[in-house]
């Protein structure tokens, strides 16, 4: 990735596209391209363009043709109004075609005729839309991992514990949903929740108050000025105060324009704000595997890291057993004083007074590094040689001058990934790559 100014120019059914750079072995400069902001995989969006190649007329009309072609089959406020005619009907009326993913209206069932579909859609299903939706899985991109429900639960206590009352949920729409529900259901639960997500199947189920269709990595509102704006407003609602904004984005995804896209949201928040918290940002959670915490850091030095572990229900990895849990790789990232997120003792987090913040029960506080060290939840030894707290896994080899694994390959040159530098994966796979 080069830049993360999207490219108004090059524009693919999924808004404007980023700058790339291919390089090529022993090659300095690489040659730059456009691409999809979103999909890694040319399979999934075709568009590639060299930044200094000439388009002919008939490829533009093409392309246009195209980004026509993969728009949705209705309108937002055409799903809107199906919603409205969708819960008029008898229960015995009610089906969801799971093959279009789409709620019918008796008029269109011949048409899916030879679908599968679902009958009898209850309130409650309707409520909670991304039970009744199959998870996509597009794995690079697209792949979508509902928090179970335990982490939801804790992320929404967090919350409202800490006083907010506005939730932006960007790609997040089972906490969402969740918000939703108990503010439909509880008379003095007062949190609100904007859900904004790429996945233009949820507008079938919420207002365009409640739902922004919206691409992450490009900072892209598919619904226009009219969409900006509803998320501008409710940003700004109160002075800006109370509100947070609360992310789960794909863990394939760029984070430099993960962060150029969360940047502009905090602007949003920060233009309007009227008196007052001028150094402040807005609040923020971001959820996000640990092992990318230094560049989520380089992006937002004022973030740190929390222990907590992030739950999913359709993640075979990083789901908390029955029996001893597996241990998720997912934290919150957040620009909020660490002390205020208590986490749950009862989980076996406790706090750590020197550090200010709870921690993992199997995080150690070393005195020699002066914080808690572990970043998995496992204990970490304190390595006098790298002057650091390395994974109990770990020897320090004198050949590599570093601590590795006991078994590991010694290679005198080696100096870890060239792109992040880190160790244990090589450039052609390192996860915080994309075409490069
Ligand atoms: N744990 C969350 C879901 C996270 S999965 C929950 O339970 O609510 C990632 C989410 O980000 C999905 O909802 C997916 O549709 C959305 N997403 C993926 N790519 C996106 C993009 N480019 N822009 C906006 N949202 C995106
Ligand atoms: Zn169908
Ligand atoms: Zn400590
Ligand atoms: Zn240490
Ligand atoms: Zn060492």
């Amino acid at each position: 990735l080069v830049s993360c100014v999207p490219s108004c120019n090059c524009v693919c059914p999924l808004g404007p596209t980023l700058l790339f750079v291919k390089t090529s072995q022993g090659k300095e400069e690489g040659r730059r391209f456009y691409a999809c902001s979103a999909c890694r995989d040319r399979k999934d969006c075709n568009f590639f363009q060299w930044e200094d190649e000439k388009v002919s007329e008939t490829r533009l009309a093409a392309r246009e043709e195209y980004n026509r072609n993969h728009q949705p089959p209705f309108t937002h406020r055409q799903n809107v109004e199906r919603y409205k005619n969708f819960v008029l009907l008898p229960l015995s009326k009610r089906r969801f075609c799971q093959e279009c993913q789409q709620l019918l209206l008796p008029a269109e069932w011949e048409k899916h005729s030879d679908h599968q579909f679902l009958c009898d859609i209850s309130a409650a299903q309707l409520k909670s839309p991304s039970q009744l939706l199959y998870p996509l899985e597009n794995k690079k991109t697209n792949a979508q991992y509902l928090f179970a429900d335990r982490s939801c639960q804790f992320l929404l206590d967090l919350i409202t514990d800490l006083g907010f009352r506005r939730v932006l949920s960007v790609g997040t729409p089972r906490l969402h949903e969740t918000i939703q529900s108990k503010a439909s259901q509880e008379k003095d639960f007062r949190v609100r929740s904007l859900l904004l997500d790429i996945d233009f199947r949820y507008s079938q189920f919420y207002t365009e108050d409640e739902f922004c269709h919206y691409n992450m990595f490009n900072h892209y509102f598919f619904g226009g000025e009219t969409a900006r704006e509803t998320c501008r407003k409710f940003l700004c609602q109160d002075n800006g105060e109370r509100v947070i904004m609360v992310t789960d984005p794909p863990f394939g995804g760029l984070v430099g324009a993960l962060a150029s896209s969360f940047k502009k949201l905090m602007a949003m928040w920060k233009e309007t704000e009227k008196e007052g918290h001028n150094n402040q940002e807005m609040p923020m959670f971001w959820i996000f595997p640990y092992f990318f915490e230094s560049r989520i850091l380089e992006f937002f030095p004022r973030f740190s890291m929390m222990d907590y572990q992030v739950d999913y229900d359709n993640h075979a990895l990083y789901k908390h057993g029955k029996t001893g849990r597996r241990q998720s790789p997912v934290r919150i990232f957040t620009n909020l004083t660490p002390s205020m997120i208590v986490l749950p003792v009862e989980e076996g987090y406790r706090f750590c007074a020197i550090c200010q913040r709870y921690v993992s029960s199997g995080n150690q506080h070393c005195d020699i590094c002066n914080s808690c060290t572990s970043k998995d939840g496992r204990r970490w030894k304190h390595c006098v040689l790298c002057k650091k707290c390395v994974k109990p896994s770990w020897f320090h080899c004198n050949n590599c001058n570093c601590c590795a694994l006991q078994n590991h390959t010694c290679e005198k040159t080696y100096t870890g990934c060239f792109v992040c530098g880190k160790a244990g994966h090589k450039r052609s796979t390192c996860p915080s790559l994309s075409r490069t």
